[in-house]
C-alpha cells in the first residue's frame, strides 16, 4: 500500500445481534469523515454494495462461530486479509450463545430443543473467532464501546497497534470514587473480573456488573471471586449460572462448571442411594 492509498476494510458479521456493526453507525456526527478515510469493500449493515473477492488490510469481524457456514465465511475472510480484529464478546468467547457450552454436548442440546434430526441444523458449539483463525485485535463489549472502536481504528490509521484492556471494571469503579456495591451493599458484583473499559457504567448507576465485556483473559481469578461471592450468601449454582453468562468459553469457568456439575452429580447418587 503507497502513502496515496487508502486501507481497505471490511466489517463482517458472523452469528451475533449485529450490535456491534450498529454502534460503528452509532458514530454518526464522525462516522462520514472516518470512512472515507478508507476503501469500505463491505459493511454489511450499512450498504448492500460489496466486493467478495478483494483483500483487505482490515477485517472487523462480529459474531460467533456458531454454524459451518459462519465457519466458512470466516476462513475466506482470514485469507483475504493482513488483518482481524474480533469487535466484541461474540466475536471474542461466544458471548450469550455460548453460556451452556461445556454442561452437555451440542447433540443432547439439539435434541432437548428440537427432537431427533438433529443432522438437519448447520450448527457448531459457539466459540470466539480465534479458536479457528488467528486474530491480530480483540475489542471487547456487549456491544462494542464506540470510543474504543474510533481509537483501535484511528491508532491503525497512524500506525500505531492499539492497546488491549488488561485491568477489571474495578479500576475504573475506583477513579471514578464510586462506592464498591459488593463491599458495601453485598451485591455479587462480577467487576474484579471483568475487562474494563465501560469506565464502570454499571455501578456509576448503582448497578452491580453483570460481566457484559467478559472475563479478562489469563487475568481472572475466577475462584476467588467465587469465594467471595459464597462468603456473601451467594448460592454456588446462582454464582455459576451469573458467570457463564457471558464467559461459557472461558477456561477457568469451563473448569469450575465441571467441577460444580460433578459435585452435584455425586450428590444426586448419593441421594438415590438412600432412598
Ligand atoms: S462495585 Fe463492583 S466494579 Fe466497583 S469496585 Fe466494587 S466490585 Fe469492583
Ligand atoms: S455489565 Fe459490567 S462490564 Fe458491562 S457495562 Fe456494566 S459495568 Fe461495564
Amino acid at each position: 500500500m503507497t502513502n496515496t492509498q487508502k486501507p481497505k476494510i471490511g466489517i463482517f458479521s458472523l452469528t451475533g445481534c449485529g450490535g456491534d456493526q450498529l454502534m460503528i453507525l452509532n458514530l454518526e456526527p464522525i462516522l462520514l469523515d472516518l470512512l472515507s478515510r478508507f476503501e469500505i469493500k463491505d459493511f454489511q449493515e450499512a450498504s448492500s454494495y460489496k466486493e467478495e473477492e478483494a483483500e483487505l488490510d482490515i477485517a472487523l469481524v462480529e459474531g460467533s462461530v456458531s454454524t459451518k457456514t459462519d465457519l466458512e465465511k470466516l476462513k475466506k475472510i482470514r485469507e483475504r486479509s493482513k488483518m482481524i480484529i474480533a469487535i466484541g464478546d461474540c466475536a471474542i468467547g461466544g458471548c450469550v450463545q455460548a453460556m451452556r457450552n461445556g454442561q452437555m454436548s451440542m447433540e443432547e442440546r439439539m435434541r432437548k430443543v428440537y427432537g431427533v434430526d438433529v443432522d438437519y441444523y448447520d450448527v457448531l458449539e459457539p466459540k470466539g473467532i480465534s479458536s479457528y483463525v488467528n486474530v491480530e485485535l480483540e475489542i471487547p463489549g456487549c456491544p462494542i464501546e464506540k470510543s474504543q472502536v474510533l481509537h483501535a481504528i484511528t491508532s491503525l490509521l497512524h500506525g500505531d497497534m492499539p492497546e488491549e484492556i488488561d485491568y477489571p471494571v474495578c479500576v475504573e469503579c475506583k477513579l471514578n470514587g464510586y462506592p464498591c456495591l459488593l463491599v458495601e451493599k453485598g451485591l455479587p458484583c462480577l467487576g474484579p473480573i471483568i475487562t474494563a473499559g465501560c469506565d464502570a457504567r454499571c455501578p456509576g448507576l448503582g448497578l452491580d456488573c453483570i460481566g457484559c465485556r467478559g472475563p479478562i483473559r489469563d487475568e481472572s481469578n475466577v475462584a476467588a471471586e467465587l469465594e467471595v461471592l459464597l462468603e456473601k450468601g451467594y448460592d454456588e449454582e446462582y454464582i455459576l449460572n451469573r458467570l457463564r453468562f457471558f464467559g461459557g468459553n472461558f477456561e477457568d469457568i469451563q473448569k469450575l462448571t465441571k467441577r460444580i456439575s460433578e459435585k452435584s452429580k455425586g450428590r444426586r447418587n448419593s441421594h438415590e442411594e438412600d432412598s
